[in-house]
């Protein structure tokens, strides 16, 4: 037997730890930003039909272009997009991973403002790029100046902005894109995990104007596909043609791309219950503010309440009564994703119960 220690490790691999919240089997699961609700029973005989037409071509490699897929995620985002703006991969995590590839890499540097989501340092690591990251604003909202600075003094040429930002919520206006984007020549990516939660406009209005803009999205959320794993970007049709570059052969599975047709077939009834999590998650604010909690202003499906005194505890005696929600964000905040109305009662009740010191 060998220990990973015995194995010639990259350099800057060695100590390191796989990223992932806890997968723990608990009756409330609120720490990851899903979808609580699976497809329903149609969607799901429809994605069944469909992936019995995929199984009789699993001989074959699927369509490494992934070109019906993109020309439906295109016709999803509206705004004049077309097949060849769009590419798709394995999560938006795959997204960025062709991104760090074709436009980062060693030498180069990649810029970030915290706090932001935690996969980002990773997505620099993999792919030998320098992470930097500069601070949001006290209320962790981004201005043009802030972000200009920031690129002029570490000269990125990827720079990434996630709005609504994980874990605080918070949305950048498309003034600021519009003029960070005016001010350099760095690709410019809009993580817009959350988009379909905001009642904000979306990055793909600005795509025309700037051809290094990069707008990355997610099946994972508001498709309610975390399990499918299909993320995608929009922006100009040479963006697209350096992550062909990078990308494996035959990313996209045969299956993966069934599913996601089936899912973007019923946009329709998906988005609909997603402005019901957006409802349930702006109602928890409400309710957490009355209560007294500190609570960050999100456009998102999901919200950070504290400032707890001892925000660890808080999560354990959340555990304890079979709820799961995320140690994470700034000090003393917990950060909780929008359930079902059942999910989000029991939560409530549970915090009532434990009264947290809040500070
Ligand atoms: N970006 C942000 C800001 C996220 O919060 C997440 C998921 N937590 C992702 C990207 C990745 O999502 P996926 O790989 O499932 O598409």
């Amino acid at each position: 037997m060998i220990t990973l220690a015995d194995l010639p490790l990259r350099a800057d691999l060695v100590g390191q730890e796989p990223y992932g919240a806890p997968q723990l089997q608990v009756p409330v699961v609120l720490n990851v930003n899903e979808n609580p609700y699976p497809p329903s029973p149609l969607i799901r005989h429809e994605m069944a039909a469909a992936l019995v037409t995929a199984a009789g071509t699993l001989n074959r490699y699927p369509d490494r272009e992934a070109t019906q897929l993109r020309a439906d995620l295109a016709r999803y985002l509206g705004h004049g997009l077309t097949a060849d703006r769009v590419w798709a991969a394995n999560g938006s995590n795959e997204i960025m991973a062709h991104l760090l590839t074709a436009f980062g890499g060693p030498g180069r540097r990649m810029l970030t403002f915290t706090p932001s989501y935690s996969m980002y340092p990773e997505y620099a690591r993999n792919t030998c790029t320098e992470f930097v990251t500069v601070p949001r604003r006290a209320d962790f909202g981004l201005d043009a100046g802030l972000v200009l600075d920031a690129i002029r003094e570490t000269e990125p040429t990827v720079v990434v902005i996630a709005t609504p930002n994980n874990p605080t919520g918070t949305v950048v206006g498309l003034d600021v894109i519009d003029e960070v984007c005016s001010g350099t020549e760095a690709i410019v990516v809009v993580d817009e995990a959350y988009q379909e939660f905001s009642s904000g406009p979306s990055a793909l209005e600005l795509l025309d104007r700037h051809p290094r803009l990069v707008v990355s999205r997610t099946m994972s959320k508001a498709f309610a596909l975390a399990g499918g794993r299909v993320g995608y970007l929009a922006a100009d049709a040479a963006i697209v043609d350096a992550c062909r570059i990078v990308r494996l052969p035959y990313h996209l599975s045969a299956q993966t791309q069934a599913v996601a047709r089936v899912a973007l077939a019923h946009a329709d009834e998906l988005l609909a219950q997603v402005r019901q999590l957006a409802a349930e998650a702006r109602g928890f604010e409400a309710w957490a503010k009355g209560r007294g909690y500190a609570v960050i202003d999100s456009q998102a499906n999901f919200t950070l309440i504290g400032r707890f005194a001892d925000r660890h505890q808080v999560w354990q005696d959340l555990l304890d009564r079979g709820i799961l929600i995320r140690e994470t964000g700034p000090d003393g905040y917990l950060r909780v994703s929008a359930g079902t109305p059942e999910e989000m009662a029991a939560l409530r009740a549970a915090l009532d119960d434990l009264l947290p010191t809040i500070e």
